[in-house]
């Protein structure tokens, strides 16, 4: 492809990027002294403090060959410090969904029919808790440079407590159903981070911009050929013009040589025209962050028991989520994949898994090979 489009395997990792989104537009600066390792000066943290000069590096193995180096990945004290400090920087607002039911009807009959569990057991609600969910939506300005220049303006939203992007965004984003206070105080539930939500959200957006790359650069391409047609006839006619005072002059039996002097420069002049159109049609995308909103959303943690139904004997616990938004169970997490699911299996030692997980733990027996 005779472009410069930075698709997702091309562009730095979410990191890097955000780490250079951070030091550009704290008033810092960034250096790439080879692939993945990089020179940060980053303000001082007061106002008459010194420049921070940090080198980071993104590769583990890297680490030998620069001493004094610090690894940049997620959970270090400096990258947490970093993010969490992006997020106080005023672009950041933290709201309250308010007016939804948090003692539904029936709850209980809703988390049965969506749970699939095997026969001979039983699910129980325990306790039903109403906590604060954080859910984060991120607004990316996205930044579509060829020989013209357009703006995209792409948001998401990831529920913090599970990772997963939210779908519903028109509902959470209501805004009759959004205020600066809870309606009632609610403790938090358990998550791993605003931070943690960056990477899945800018994963997501990446996505949604490759499309849209496509787009700009088929449009793109398509302007260039019409360009480039208009460019060719142009000269084409030139050219014809020429070779019509060149016959002309042979026959007054002048020499030639001038007009073929002067249709190899308008050859070449118009080669020169049409790499300069191809340079100015390279599509680079940019991509930044520009707004974070965590809506603190009330849901209800489901702390459930699931039981063997002949014997009563308790096998494991369960905890689901009811959102009053959409009115619907989240899935829970298969505590050995971690990968959502409404159903659940009993291995043979007695834990409560996916299927997935339940079919790796006792695969079906195979055929000897002696
Ligand atoms: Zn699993």
């Amino acid at each position: 492809m005779n472009t410069d489009l930075h698709t997702p395997s091309s562009s730095p990792a979410p990191l890097e990027e955000f780490l250079r989104d951070y030091a550009e537009v704290t008033g810092g600066m960034w250096d790439e002294v080879e692939p993945q390792v990089y020179d940060l000066m980053l303000p001082g943290r007061e106002a008459a403090g010194e420049p921070e000069m940090v080198r980071l590096v993104f590769d583990p193995e890297a680490i030998p060959e620069h001493p004094g180096a610090q690894l940049a990945t997620y959970g270090t004290p400096l990258i947490d410090r970093l993010l969490a400090d992006a997020v106080n920087r005023g672009r950041h607002l933290e709201l309250y969904l308010t007016g939804l039911n948090l003692a539904p009807q029936g709850v209980e009959d809703r988390l049965r029919r969506a749970v699939t569990l095997p026969t001979g057991f039983a699910l129980k609600v325990e306790r039903a808790r109403p906590l604060h969910f954080p859910q984060a939506v991120f607004w990316f300005e996205a930044t579509f440079v060829s020989d013209q220049k357009e703006q995209d303006l792409l948001t998401v939203a990831i529920d913090v407590h599970y990772g997963r992007q939210v779908r519903h965004l028109d509902r959470l984003l209501d805004r009759s159903h959004l205020a600066e206070k809870p309606w009632t105080p609610l403790a938090e539930a358990s998550h791993p981070g605003l931070a943690s939500a960056y990477p899945i959200a800018r994963d997501r957006v990446v996505r949604t911009l490759s499309a849209l790359a496509n787009t700009y650069y088929r449009e793109l391409h398509e302007r260039l050929d019409r360009q480039l047609e208009r460019i060719g006839r142009y000269y084409a006619d030139l050219r014809a013009e020429v070779e019509e005072q060149a016959k002309k002059a042979r026959h007054r039996d002048e020499d030639p040589a001038r007009f073929t002097a002067r249709l190899e420069a308008l050859t070449r002049e118009e080669h020169l025209r049409a790499a300069e159109l191809r340079r100015k049609s390279q599509l680079k995308v940019h991509l930044r962050l520009l707004n974070l909103l965590v809506i603190h959303q009330p849901k209800l943690l489901l702390r459930t028991v699931v039981t063997a139904s002949a014997s009563g004997s308790v096998i494991g616990r369960l905890e689901w989520v009811w959102d009053p938004l959409v009115e619907a169970i989240e899935a829970a997490v298969c505590p050995e994949c971690h990968r959502p699911t409404f159903a659940f299996e009993v291995t043979r030692q007695g834990r409560l898994v996916c299927p997935a997980c339940a079919q790796a733990a006792s695969p079906p027996a195979r055929p000897s090979r002696r």
